[in-house]
């Protein structure tokens, strides 16, 4: 994607309670974004919620929730807070300026509009917030495989462990290592070792990769499932899963004492979560039972009786 394209073909919410207004923001936008409108403030939370524009802009002045509380509420939910917010207002005193600016709009446009400038204004902050986008991604991404890195998962793993808390549902944790990925680098180069962690992970991903469940590279040919809302038994199921998935991609592998191909050894752990408990010690009893699991022969899982 080239500089210039970050500008265009965003998703933009225009919200204003008349309709004439947003009738003429449309009319600028429309060839070179999708435009989404809403009529009030409480219709504007709910699409972007459902459908995640990349920019709102805002009118400062309606009857109901009027745009700072609008701003206020986005800010508060971690779902919608990185929206970035312009408002557009009659009101343009230095101070009606300063209040937008503080309750978290990015950039102020003021009516009567200027369609160039508001074109201009909204490709700008268009570009800032994808730029801001691509780099979380690759900050929250390990490079070699595409999944989660271990700060991503750290991330996720204190908000499901509390979110799970509120709710009263478990978490469940699996830690997998490669067996004998050493070997298996001195026998095949370490190219060849990269292309296996990639094949690895991959069989992984399509054992838990759907949303809330995580899977994250937690160092070296170490890997790490969050699985939100999961007993003992359903990451049993998981657990056994990647067995078989990785059995299924035949990685021959001459100098493993486990057998002809790749394996895995993995430690499963489940808790719930509570004021008393924190996740380090779930993280801890997994990296035990996989520990357990290569003393015990490799190429398996390990869980704890009371899990
Ligand atoms: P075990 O069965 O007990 O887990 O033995 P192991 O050899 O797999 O474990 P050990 O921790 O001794 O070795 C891990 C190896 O993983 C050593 C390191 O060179 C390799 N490794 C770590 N990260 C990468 C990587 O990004 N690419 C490649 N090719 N190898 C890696
Ligand atoms: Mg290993
Ligand atoms: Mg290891």
């Amino acid at each position: 994607m080239s500089w210039s394209d970050l500008a265009m073909n965003g998703r933009i919410l225009i919200v204003d309670d008349a309709m004439e207004n947003i009738q003429i923001l449309h009319h600028a936008l429309r060839d070179e974004h999708d435009v989404l409108f809403a009529l009030s403030g409480e219709k504007a939370l709910q699409i972007a919620h459902n459908q995640q524009p990349d920019l709102i802009l805002l009118d400062a002045v309606m009857p109901g929730m009027d745009g700072y509380e609008v701003c206020g509420a986005l800010r508060a939910s971690a779902a919608v807070r990185d929206i970035p917010v312009i408002f557009v207002t009659a009101l343009s005193t230095p101070e009606d300026e300063t209040r937008a600016l503080e309750a978290g709009a990015v950039d102020f446009i003021s009516k009567p509009f200027n369609v160039a400038v508001v074109r201009a204004r909204v490709r700008t902050q268009l570009t800032v917030k994808r730029q801001a986008d691509a780099m979380r991604e690759l900050t929250l991404t390990d490079s070699l495989t595409g999944v989660a890195n271990r700060r991503s998962f750290n991330e996720a793993m204190d908000n499901e462990w509390r979110r799970c808390g509120r709710d009263g549902t478990p978490v469940a944790i699996i830690m997998i290592d490669i067996d004998h990925f050493k070997h298996y680098n001195d026998a095949y180069g370490h190219q060849a070792g990269d292309l296996c962690l990639q094949q690895v992970s991959a069989a992984m991903k399509r054992c838990a990769g759907r949303p809330p469940d995580l899977l994250a590279r937690y160092g070296g040919e170490e890997f790490i499932i969050l699985l939100p809302q999961v007993g003992a038994e359903g990451a049993e199921v998981v657990a056994q899963r990647i067995l078989d998935e990785v059995r299924l991609l035949q990685i021959p592998h001459k100098a493993s004492s486990v057998g002809p191909q790749v394996t895995v050894s993995m430690g499963v752990s489940t808790a719930m979560p509570d004021d008393q408990s924190d996740a380090s010690a779930l993280i801890r009893r997994a990296d035990a039972l996989l520990y357990r699991a290569k003393e015990t022969g490799r190429n398996r899982y390990c869980m704890s009786p009371q899990d």
